[in-house]
């Protein structure tokens, strides 16, 4: 872990820092309690392109293989015409992705965020982040 909290943006080399950064967010308010690092299930792959609708529906692209895959629940409302490809303020649009999960007592999922880092300079961020207002939302923590 190698987290660098000194600039005005945060950045960092693994998971670990990434992991950091999401729980710290506090998206919606609540504590994180599960961070999962996306992988490809393709091929394996930890580097995507990440796109994201304006309601902060989520879609990651494999750089590797180019497998696309729905986080959370993203593919349920996904507006296709109203996505866009995240940037990081760098220019860099190849991440390492991390949700974030924020349950109730009992298990289901109450918020998702999701955390990227830019793979060309390590900027740490949660670029979507929503609620989730259903249940049983347990498997949402497999689709990340
Ligand atoms: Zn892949
Ligand atoms: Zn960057």
């Amino acid at each position: 872990m190698s987290l660098d909290k000194s600039g005005e943006l945060w950045r960092g080399r693994d998971f670990e820092d990434l992991a950091a950064a999401v729980r710290d967010f506090r998206a919606g308010g609540y504590r994180v309690d599960t961070v999962i690092e996306s992988r490809c299930a393709g091929c394996d792959g930890r580097a995507f392109r990440v796109d994201v609708d304006e309601q902060d529906n989520t879609r990651r692209v494999c750089l590797a293989c180019g497998a696309s895959r729905f986080i959370g629940d993203s593919a349920e409302h996904w507006d296709e015409d109203a996505q866009d490809n995240c940037e990081c303020p760098c220019g860099g649009d190849r991440f390492a992705v991390a949700v974030g999960f924020a349950c109730h007592d009992d298990g289901d999922v109450r918020w998702i965020s999701v955390g990227l880092r830019c793979l060309a300079d390590g900027t740490l961020g949660v670029y979507a982040d929503w609620k989730i207002d259903y249940g049983p939302s347990r498997h949402l923590l497999t689709r990340v």
